[in-house]
């Protein structure tokens, strides 16, 4: 469509996979293992202090920054799980959503030219809000099948215009989860430079296998340099309520509420109240992890009756199982065939790569009630 005085500025962008996934499966009744989201009960106690705190009265603006009691309490959750010590004053800001947290810091910071080191598969908002600030993503394939990051990559491609890299443990799609290996690497390549770091955290609980969780709020020197984003909706079961926050230095945070400040301004004042108090019960995000791996588990057991070969998760919602060596259609041609003609959905991997790289890999979301996954797996009994 032609829009008189319109360029579009982000000209090569349809809409975005999870959506259309989505409705393919509303569309054929299909069994949604494709979007990440729980289909179990978020907390009755949570919703309640919600319902409470609207009735008390919570209803106007709350500060800009967020909650002054949710950033204390944040602050205190951060120094108890990272032993980190952070000011809420002008270390924290609460945000609609990960996502937001994430465009919000890119938007802070980067200018037309700026290069962003972005691994793929990327969850799909980076590439697009790295552009739209007219900054130019440069592309690092993480290793198949494991997924891992080639640093020896990472450091030819750093140069004068380099502003950032994004990190994103554990990952969306794959479930990879950084080592100190990593960090370390991350480090002698970040030290001295001007180089900023994103580090996508929102699925900081949702870790296995006994790993630990390397937060950048663990490292006070990246910390100076990084914008950390986490999102309330996967801690708490409710993807929908929107809610997140961000963490960084005072200095790069007093930049990033200056461009908050006239986009969002304040987020939902109830929910703010209610996870104040919520999140005092420690035994929630800690049992999160013990609580999705055993869904990973019953999950990956119920595949071991496909052909479908697993690339172990060790971190968020999802599993990402390769199929190359008995189907040679495309992932995104056996991810519609598998909706229409099996009820089942799922999300390509290629969809989180720029140029579409296709190692004939699907991603699955377990977070899901096992009738869920036992259904979804029995539709592909039977697979040609
Ligand atoms: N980053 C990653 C990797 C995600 O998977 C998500 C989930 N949508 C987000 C950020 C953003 O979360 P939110 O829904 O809070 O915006
Ligand atoms: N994070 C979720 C996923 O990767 C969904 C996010 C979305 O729908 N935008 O599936």
């Amino acid at each position: 469509m032609n829009l008189p005085g319109i360029q579009s500025k982000l000209p090569d962008v349809g809409t975005t996979i999870f959506t259309v996934m989505s409705q393919m499966a509303l569309e054929y009744n299909a069994v949604n293992l494709g979007q990440g989201f729980p289909d179990f009960a978020m907390s009755e106690e949570l919703i309640s202090l919600v319902a409470k705190a609207m009735q008390d009265g919570h209803n106007q603006y709350v500060h800009m920054n967020g909650l002054p009691l949710l950033r204390n309490r944040l602050t205190e959750k951060a120094h108890r799980l990272y032993n980190t010590e952070l000011d809420p004053e002008t270390q924290i800001t609460v945000t609609p959503g990960g996502t937001y947290a994430i465009y919000t810091a890119l938007t802070t910071v980067l200018n037309p030219g700026d290069e962003v080191i972005v691994f793929e598969p990327a969850y799909d908002s980076y590439i697009p809000n790295i552009e739209i600030n007219g900054a130019k993503p440069v592309l690092i394939s993480l290793r198949f099948p494991d997924y891992s990051i080639p640093w020896d990559e990472v450091r030819k491609k750093i140069n004068p215009r380099t502003r950032m890299i994004m990190i994103n443990s554990p990952h969306n799609p794959t479930g990879a989860v950084l080592t100190e290996h990593d960090i370390t690497e991350l480090r002698s390549i970040v030290e001295g430079t001007n180089i900023l770091i994103l580090s996508d955290e929102v699925y900081e609980h949702l870790i296995y296998d006994g790993m630990p969780h390397l937060s950048i709020l663990r490292y006070p020197d990246l910390l100076k340099r990084s914008f950390v984003c986490f999102s309330f909706g996967k801690t708490y079961h409710c993807t929908g309520w929107k809610l997140g926050y961000c963490i960084s230095s005072p200095e790069l945070m007093k930049e990033f509420r200056k461009v908050h400040q006239f986009n969002c301004f304040s987020c939902d004042s109830p929910k703010q109240v209610a996870i104040a108090e919520y999140i005092l019960r420690e035994d929630e995000y800690l049992n999160l992890g013990p609580f999705l791996q055993q869904k990973r588990d019953f999950f990956r057991e119920l595949m071991q009756s496909t052909p479908f070969e697993c690339i172990p998760s060790h971190g968020s919602y999802f599993e990402c199982y390769s199929y190359g060596h008995f189907f040679n259609e495309t992932d995104k041609e056996l991810a519609v065939r598998l909706t229409r003609e099996y009820g089942i959905a799922t999300i390509p991997v290629s969809a989180f790569y720029k140029h579409g790289e296709d190692n004939k890999v699907l991603r699955f979301c377990f977070a899901k009630k096992e009738d869920t996954l036992t259904k979804a797996i029995q539709k592909l009994s039977g697979l040609q």
